[in-house]
């Protein structure tokens, strides 16, 4: 598949970087001039085959790179298996650049021409964005979902001189459907597991909306996901979705709504939990929830706690579960649903051993120096979604 050109944009947040524009070849030229034996290309860009010569003659393993020497002297080093930025086609030195805007490639191998010891080579396998596959078949569904900093590893390679290298790029895993995700941050390279392999064919299906089907773009702030945890629901919706089907639910006040948040966990099952019919817009939640949330006392379950830390706690528990979030892409559902978690437990019949109320509290500590170091997230309302509505699954009639 040929690389396309992409337009420059002139936004200036990223500081600026030395770029290059010595440009990686197009397979399609490789190709060609493979045809002809032992043809250098006119850029002296080696062919594979070349390629392969100089590793047998002297591999390297590592590669120096000063990416930033006019602004200071921070060295970067480069070995075969990292992911790079590099130079895309069409950009101009004098400009800066937003990361998105560069290609990324994982470095296969690393040679250098035996004969001129100064020149280095790697082979690279590029990692495709929403714009490179958007010509791919049967991909147009896919690509409405990337995200701009959102990759797919290709089986696509190309030999470049390392000159292209622009710097380091930090890629990592996301897979959508496991709510344990770690977190990642806005502006960071991501591949999610189920393009990983060849987008293609995907390892396992995405999550998908429950009212529109559509996956989740984690570009779209304004637009965020919404998560029902009920027991034997587990359904993400969009915003927009859940407004247009008007899915409100039978809350007096927000915060009996916040209540009912509070009550919904995986582990937590009202005693007449019922399942609404799947396709019923104007589901109602279930009695027994709407009625315990109406009525929730958390009484002394959580007295052994200090009122800030039962607040936080209790906050946290009660924020709606979305994605993304101002803070990354991943969302509030690992700590929220752990914060519900430790409620539900504190409030059973045998409440929180000794054991577990230290655990607690050493997780609430670790919880808020996570958020003073990277402010991944917050216990405070704010971190809330912009639009705080009073939804209900349209599945089983949780809140959501
Ligand atoms: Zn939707
Ligand atoms: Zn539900």
């Amino acid at each position: 598949m040929a690389r396309l050109n992409r337009p420059a944009s002139s936004e200036h947040a990223m500081p600026k970087r030395k770029s290059r524009l010595t440009l990686p070849r197009k397979r399609s030229s490789v190709q060609r001039t493979e045809k002809s034996e032992n043809a250098s290309r006119k850029d002296g860009t080696p062919t594979f085959e070349d390629f392969e010569k100089f590793r047998r003659l002297r591999k390297i393993v590592d590669y120096d790179h000063d990416t930033v020497k006019d602004k200071g002297k921070m060295e970067h080093v480069f070995r075969v298996g990292d992911y790079v930025m590099v130079v895309a086609e069409g950009m101009d030195p004098k400009k800066t650049y937003h990361d998105w805007e560069y290609w990324v490639a994982k470095i296969m191998a690393l040679a250098c021409n035996p004969a001129k010891q100064t020149e280095t080579y790697a082979r690279l396998r590029w990692l495709w964005s929403g714009y490179d596959i958007r010509s791919v078949p049967h991909c147009d569904s896919v690509v409405d979902h990337f995200g701009r900093y959102e990759r797919c590893l290709s089986d696509d390679e190309d030999i470049a001189d390392t000159a292209c290298i622009n710097g380091s790029a930090h890629v990592m895993t996301y897979n959508d459907a496991n709510l344990a995700q770690a977190p990642i941050p806005r502006e960071t390279f991501y591949m999610r597991e189920c393009y990983k392999k060849r987008h293609t064919s995907p390892l396992f299906v995405p999550t998908r909306c429950g009212l529109c089907d559509g996956q989740y773009n984690p570009d779209e702030l304004e637009n965020p996901m919404h998560y029902c945890p009920q027991a034997t629901c587990g359904t993400w919706y969009h915003y927009d979705c859940l407004a247009q089907a008007s899915a409100v639910g039978e809350y007096d006040t927000e915060q009996h709504h916040s209540c009912g948040l509070l009550l919904s966990t995986p582990d937590h099952r009202p005693p007449s939990y019922s399942r609404k019919k799947k396709g019923r817009s104007s589901a109602k939640p279930a009695d027994s929830l709407l009625q315990e949330a109406a009525t929730l006392k958390l009484g002394s379950a959580l007295s052994f706690m200090e009122a800030q830390a039962r607040n936080d706690l209790v906050e946290l528990a009660q924020q709606q579960i979305v994605r993304p979030t101002k803070d990354g892409i991943v969302g509030n559902a690992a700590h929220v649903l752990k914060a519900r978690s430790w409620i539900n437990q504190a409030r059973s019949s045998s409440g929180l051993s000794v054991k577990q109320k230290k655990e607690l509290e050493r997780w609430l500590d670790e919880l808020e120096e996570a958020m003073i170091d990277n402010e991944l997230i917050s216990l405070s309302s704010k971190s809330r979604s912009p639009k705080h509505e009073l939804w209900i699954c349209v599945n089983c009639g949780g809140p959501v």
